[in-house]
């Protein structure tokens, strides 16, 4: 309705855009930014409807996972209670506008965090995960994590950080998956004794030797002390090359050599 604003100008006489059922002169006129913040709330809310909308899937060990997890007690997190997850493919019909995002966030561990403020104004309990029928559990931990991280940790999800990965040269695996991020991963992995894939195990191996990155230096904007975090990370990564390799080789998503994180 609004995008009549864009094709001709509205007449005086008009109705108004807003659906007050007044003239437009007697009403918006003057005023029209208003009528852009009305329309984005709507398109944000029709966006939310159908994202919230998906049916649930169970991929993989999803719905144990998601029904066994207490989020609010977990995370402390008063606001959100649970995880719904829906097919990923269903989801990216809905977002025409993020398709370059999801391929650069986490697309080959085939799930994605929908940002909860795509959701909240129609569901505010749950945060949605966007999965792949043939997601491995390893990668659905992962993502979870990322969930509670994001609730009851680091603050962040994944890709936030990309700003700071440019500023510094840090990659961005390495500001995605902070310390207390690798904490909720241990905690999932124990919980449901799952096989770790060879990225969540480099994750798990750095966080073991205390090796990832703090989320404190990322708020405080801590350039030299990232950098100098990374460094190490990095060469702790080259000097532990083999014993990775052992641990990672007969992994799934085993890549052929041990990657930067
Ligand atoms: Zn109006
Ligand atoms: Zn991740």
């Amino acid at each position: 309705m609004f995008s009549e604003i864009i094709m001709h100008k509205i007449g005086r006489n008009e109705a108004c855009p807003c659906g007050s059922g007044k003239k437009f002169k007697n009403c918006h006129m003057g005023r029209e930014e208003e009528l852009w913040v009305i329309q984005t709330e709507k398109i944000k809310t029709e966006i939310a409807q159908k994202i919230t909308d998906l049916p649930e899937v169970a991929y993989g060990r999803s719905k144990e996972f998601a029904e066994a997890l207490d989020i609010k007690k977990m995370t402390k997190n008063p606001r959100h209670s649970g995880v719904k997850f829906v097919d990923f493919d269903a989801y990216v019909k809905l977002e025409p506008f993020d398709k370059k995002n999801l391929k650069a966030v986490h697309h080959q561990s085939g799930a994605f965090i929908v940002n909860p403020k795509k959701t909240e104004n129609v569901d505010a309990e749950n945060i949605y995960v966007a999965i792949t029928p043939g997601i491995d559990n390893s990668s659905l931990i992962h993502e979870l994590a990322h969930v509670l991280d994001f609730l009851g940790g680091s603050g962040l999800l994944p890709g936030s950080a990309s700003e700071m990965s440019v500023a510094t040269q840090i990659p961005m695996d390495q500001l995605d998956h902070l310390k207390e991020y690798g904490d909720w991963l241990d905690c999932l992995k124990d919980r449901f004794a799952v096989d770790l894939n060879a990225e969540d195990m480099i994750i798990a191996y750095l966080n073991k030797h205390d090796m990832l990155i703090e989320a404190s230096l990322l708020k405080n904007k801590d350039i030299g002390g990232l950098i100098s975090r990374s460094q190490r990370m990095t060469e702790f990564l080259v000097r532990h090359k083999d014993e990775i390799h052992e641990l990672i080789k007969d992994r799934i998503g085993y890549l052929g050599g041990v990657s930067s994180t």
